[in-house]
């Protein structure tokens, strides 16, 4: 999964990727507000001093209550589960009156205790006095954001541009459950797409305007409580996505979901409510999966606006702008400044360079710093990034310049995805039982992301057998496709049940006949189909099909198909094994490009 991902989305892209520490310094945390709002509310029994989610209990009362009451009117169940809904962008105050109308109660049977916030980080002491404080990173995301300089630099200077992150994310959950969907630590895959906030269109729209999402805007969530199908293309030329380069991200979300094997139908997009949404954000969707556990949360997309630059900046000191040239010179405002540098210097001392700093930024476009020049005009001082600065430090005039390229601080569009839950609905999306005998699971792998692409059988355990499965197995490691032998007595059917069972979709057969024409057979494990093809051509069939080069249909097509039937306890070995075959076993005739092909269940 993590494999197609950087190929789908780094390499196609042509993104940067980084590999930032897990421990980082407070400082960074502090300054993107992780320090300080980083949190989950909580609620605590008041006997056991036991903690809980506090939108947890809400979320679970009103399952508890549309439960107990099926006969609820669809206004009623509507309006309990719009609150459901909500449920994580609650006050802390409003979360107390809704346990309380709910009914919550503590396992000890008392009323919870006020709600209150509970950072999620992990906090540690670095260095051997322990006087530095740092946190294990709770997203990679900040990683990207403190680096932005040196990866502007290395995609020379060039916007827009995304940067890309896999690597371990850490937050002390209150109550981990369910598997692998609330876990303490678990492998994130985010990108940051640097852009430029007044032109959030993306060079690629127009290759996936078309793809058909399933949308829960955030007014359906608080009205009809429907979602809508609409193309990406209809989603932000009506508004309802903010920009092309967000939609643009969704919809490549949704291509990489089908590429691995996930049911679209299972698969839809939550917009955060105004309520959920930090200040600075300017629009965020949450591609929700299916699952038993009812929908989830696997990826954010986030337009975060230039926020995370904007604070990095400031606490460094440090320019983080990107620069567009124009076709042609563009006439501004500017205001001219000249300093007084000895009075500024014994004045701020160490801050005197940071204050004159921010003072050219501002220069730079008269729009900014005409609120300015009328402070210093009307009142002799103004406050400048908490530095109080006097008109007898700068003297300005009002000048026009012509410019070639425009500084903008980029706005931040993140998909975040988190691969535990996406691996952990795979799974559940990939399980079905064959119809013919419920006892067999198959677990439906897309061959991409199969964790072993083959299984490798001989039909017998003679020795002569077992040197063509190694040779076999062998070919194909070599072209780094996993590969699982099974040289097992038990009969050849229950043994492809058990690839089955573990989702490898390819099962290669070494029968009596490849000892004398070396051919094998190749069996498709959701169709149960084989086809009969030279050994020496294999590994590359295998190969193509796992890359996407080739369809499984194609080569049904190039070779002759025998399609056997299995039998109920999965033990039938042929026609793959003719001298072994017991006569149970059907042959099937099948139409191929190439012809009718026909083999009798004896194999001859
Ligand atoms: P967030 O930054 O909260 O939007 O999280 C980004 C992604 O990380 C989510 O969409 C989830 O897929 C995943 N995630 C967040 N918290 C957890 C957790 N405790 N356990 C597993 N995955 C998580």
């Amino acid at each position: 999964m993590i494999d197609l991902w950087r190929k789908h989305f780094v390499l196609s892209e042509n993104m940067l990727e980084m590999e930032c520490t897990n421990l980082t310094p407070e400082v960074v945390l502090k300054t993107s507000g992780h320090v300080e709002r980083f949190t989950d509310l909580m609620v605590k029994d008041p006997k056991t001093q036991e903690c809980f989610r506090a939108d947890k209990l809400l979320e679970d009362a009103i399952d508890d209550l549309l439960e107990k009451n099926p006969t609820f009117d669809t206004a009623t169940k509507e309006e309990h589960l719009r609150v459901q809904r909500q449920a994580d962008a609650y006050s802390p105050e409003e979360l107390d009156r809704l346990l309380v109308t709910y009914e919550c109660l503590s396992p000890s049977g008392e009323p919870f205790s006020q709600a209150f916030p509970f950072n999620l980080m992990f906090k540690t002491s670095i260095g051997p006095e322990g006087n530095s404080v740092g946190y294990l990173r709770p997203e990679t995301a900040q990683g990207l954001f403190v680096n932005f300089r040196r990866l502007l630099e290395l995609n020379a200077q060039k916007m827009p541009f995304a940067a890309a992150q896999i690597g371990l994310g850490f937050r002390n959950e209150i109550a981990p459950r369910s598997g692998l969907l609330r876990v303490r630590e678990f492998c994130m895959a985010e990108i940051e797409h640097f852009v430029n906030p007044d032109d959030k269109s993306h060079p690629n729209f127009a290759s996936i305007k078309d793809k058909k999402l399933l949308l829960f805007g955030a007014d359906d969530q608080l009205g009809s409580g429907k979602t809508k199908t609409l193309s990406v293309g209809e989603a932000v030329s009506t508004g309802l996505v903010n920009n092309e380069t967000l939609g643009y991200f969704m919809a490549r979300t949704q291509l990489y979901m089908e590429k691995i094997g996930m049911d679209p139908k299972r698969l839809r997009y939550r917009q955060h409510l105004a309520t959920e949404m930090a200040h600075y954000a300017a629009d965020c969707w949450d591609l929700e999966i299916k699952s038993s556990y009812g929908w989830v949360e696997c990826v954010g997309h986030a337009d975060r606006a230039c926020y995370d630059l904007d604070v990095h900046a400031k606490a460094t000191n440090t320019s983080m702008v990107a620069t567009m040239k124009y076709e042609t010179p563009v006439e501004i405002e500017v205001a001219k400044l000249k300093f007084n540098r000895k009075l500024i210097g014994m004045v701020f001392k160490k801050d005197a360079r940071a204050v004159s700093t921010a003072l050219d930024a501002l220069a730079e476009d008269w729009k900014d710093f005409e609120p300015i020049a009328k402070a210093l005009d009307a009142d002799g001082k103004t406050s400048i990034d908490g530095f109080e600065v006097t008109k007898d430090m700068v003297s300005w005039a009002q000048t026009k310049k012509k410019v070639h390229e425009a500084k903008f601080t980029p706005s931040v569009i993140e998909p975040s995805f988190g691969m535990g839950r996406i691996l952990y609905s795979l799974l559940e999306h990939s399980f079905y039982q064959r119809d013919m005998d419920e006892q067999r699971c198959v677990m439906r792998f897309n061959p991409r992301v199969a964790p072993q692409k083959c299984a490798v059988l001989p039909i017998s355990s003679g020795p002569e057998f077992n040197v063509v499965v190694d040779e076999i197995a062998a070919s194909l490691m070599d072209y780094d496709l996993a590969t699982r032998v099974d040289k097992s007595t038990a009969a050849l059917g229950r043994r492809y049940a058990r690839s089955d069972e573990i989702g490898v979709p390819f099962a290669i057969t070494v029968d009596f006949d490849t000892l004398s024409d070396d051919s094998v057979t190749i069996r498709e494990r959701d169709s149960m189909v084989q086809i009969r093809l030279p050994k020496k051509d294999v590994h590359s069939v295998i190969f193509d099909i796992v890359h996407g080069r080739i369809t499984w249909e194609s080569c049904t097509e190039k070779y002759p198909v025998v399609q056997v039937d299995e039998g109920e306890d999965g033990d039938n070995s042929a026609p793959a094994a003719p001298k072994e075959t017991p006569s149970k076993a059907k042959t099937v005739v099948v139409k191929t490009s190439r012809g009718s092909f026909s083999r009798p269940a004896d194999g001859n």
